[in-house]
């Protein structure tokens, strides 16, 4: 059978065998009391499997094992390379099961099996991979220090770290948090969205089976309840979220409340894209454009939502990225040849037709703005594009989640950028310019922790460090600065004489 065809996905979806437990201490358990609930497939809303929805007593499991494991020095004790090896042998075999993950990551959260085939899942090998090569080459500081003193500046694990992802990246976005903090040598506990649990699920044994001891790699899904638990755990060293400013300011205040555990937030955005009368080549830009805000449904954390277009340009633009945008149309997600596929769930579904509701108010409608396909019992919505009123709108403010694009209307460099800024958000921004003193001068104003020049999103490899200014979070994933979030800084002074 032809790999790349809608049949064989479907052939392998109909036989594939799905583990819904947790995982605790090197083995699959139901959470106490049999307590699960239902993961259903967005692409048909049928039921997947019933899914370990873990309280107190899981959550207080997986901490103590991932405690147990740490103090013992079975992972943080070995060497860096032998946890390197380890950790390679782990992305080999994610590798290995490409097939099988991107299936499970499709049908949990309704991403193109296209893009769960040549981002998601090898995107995750690559982080396992990344940190793994990276932790016996990095070092400490021998510090300048008085003369009858020899200074060490050390990193160390930090202990115990829980992760608490989204569903819009599921195996990604846990990878950049696993990734770094397994090679640091901490033991993890990985809480992943109650939207998209499987493939965190099914790692874990390939975890094992790679030679992770029990009790390093800990995961414990479940509907809202443990990833509070985590965070206000008292014996959680560290928690790295991703997820929406909310939560995240939710998960300070557990921190507070507890052992003012360390917390990393990687939270929402409502990135500006803008695109200055002398943007070197404008079917790139619109092709970009559209694919800032229509990749993943929109379903994106550095989502170009907001596209702010030079009225000179304006027009001829427009005309451009409506039909780039026209190239995103919603189908079945195991289709190979599908580029837009379903909103993870109802409530992501309804909660972006009532964004898209607010704008036909408030805005004009360019594009889209209607849910399709609902005869398959899944959640699809085309392509939306509003321009938005000098007056401003909802829909051009608040994070939608979804594949909605705000166009505002700009005439001066300086308007520009003061619109950019305005948001409460400064996750990531581009500017599309011929002009290089513009690039610059612009790129050094926008308050954002990613910009990108005649570009969209690019930034595929590890080098880059990615997370937000203001309330887009604190901390950075990616690039050997993550090692910072999981590891304390130590000095150790040693006295001559
Ligand atoms: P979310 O609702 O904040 O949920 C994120 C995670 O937090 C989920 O695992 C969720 O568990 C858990 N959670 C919910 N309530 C909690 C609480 N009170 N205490 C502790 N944990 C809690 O966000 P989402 O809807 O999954 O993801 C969308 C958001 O993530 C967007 O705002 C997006 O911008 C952001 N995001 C940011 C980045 C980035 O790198 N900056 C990347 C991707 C996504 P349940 O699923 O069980 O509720
Ligand atoms: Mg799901």
């Amino acid at each position: 059978m032809d790999k790349k065809s809608l049949a064989f996905w479907q052939d392998k979806a109909a036989t594939l065998s799905i583990e819904g437990r947790a995982f605790i201490d090197g083995e699959y358990r139901d959470a106490e009391g049999g307590r699960t609930f239902d993961c259903l497939s967005p692409i048909d809303g049928k039921l997947l499997a019933k899914v370990a929805d873990s309280g107190a007593a899981d959550v207080d499991a997986a901490v103590s094992a991932a405690r147990r494991a740490f103090d013992s020095g079975v992972w943080s004790g070995l060497n860096p390379r032998q946890r390197k090896a380890i950790l390679l042998r782990w992305a080999a075999s994610i590798r290995e099961h490409m097939d099988e993950l991107a299936l499970l990551e499709t049908l949990d959260a309704g991403k193109p099996i296209a893009d769960t085939t040549s981002v998601d899942v090898p995107g995750a090998a690559y982080c396992v991979e990344w940190f793994a090569e990276a932790i016996d080459k990095v070092g400490g500081e021998v510090a300048p220090a008085d003369h009858h003193l020899v200074g060490l500046v050390t990193r160390e694990p930090i202990g115990v770290v829980a992760a608490v992802v989204p569903w819009n990246f599921p195996i990604l976005m846990a990878s950049w948090k696993f990734g770094p903090a397994l090679a640091a040598g901490n033991s993890v506990v990985l809480k992943p969205s109650e939207k998209s649990p499987l493939t965190a699920i099914r790692l874990a044994q390939l975890a094992l089976d790679a030679g992770i001891p029990a009790g390093v790699f800990n995961v414990v899904p479940g509907a809202g309840e443990p990833g509070k638990l985590l965070a206000l755990h008292q014996d959680v060293d560290c928690l790295a979220f991703t997820g929406s400013t909310n939560v995240g300011k939710l998960i300070m205040q557990y921190a507070g409340q507890s052992n003012l555990k360390r917390v990393w937030l990687e939270l929402g955005g409502k990135s500006p894209n803008i695109v200055m009368p002398d943007c070197p080549d404008m079917d790139r830009a619109a092709n970009a454009a559209a694919g800032a805000i229509f990749y993943n449904m929109g379903e994106m954390c550095t989502a170009g939502s907001r596209l702010l277009v030079h009225r000179d340009i304006k027009d001829v633009f427009l005309d451009k990225l409506i039909a780039a945008a026209r190239s995103y149309t919603p189908g079945n997600p195991l289709d190979p040849n599908t580029s837009m596929g379903a909103i993870v769930d109802k409530v992501q579904l309804e909660r972006v037709l009532g964004y898209i509701e607010a704008g036909r108010a408030e805005a004009k409608l360019l594009l889209g703005g209607a849910r399709v396909k609902e005869e398959t019992g899944g959640f699809y919505i085309e392509p939306t594009i509003f321009e938005i009123p000098a007056s401003g709108a909802k829909v051009a403010r608040e994070e939608i989640f979804g594949p909605v694009l705000s166009v505002i209307t700009f005439d001066t460099v300086e308007e520009a950028i003061r619109i950019a800024n305005d948001s409460e958000y400064g996750l990531a921004a581009a500017v599309w310019t011929s002009n290089l003193t513009i690039a610059h001068e612009v790129s050094r104003k926008l308050r954002a922790g990613t910009v990108w020049v005649n570009c969209y999103d690019e930034g595929g490899d590890m080098n880059f460090p990615f997370g937000g200014y203001k309330q887009s979070g604190n901390g950075r994933d990616k690039s050997l600065h993550a090692l910072e979030k999981y590891t304390e800084l130590k000095s150790t002074l040693v006295r001559l004489r």
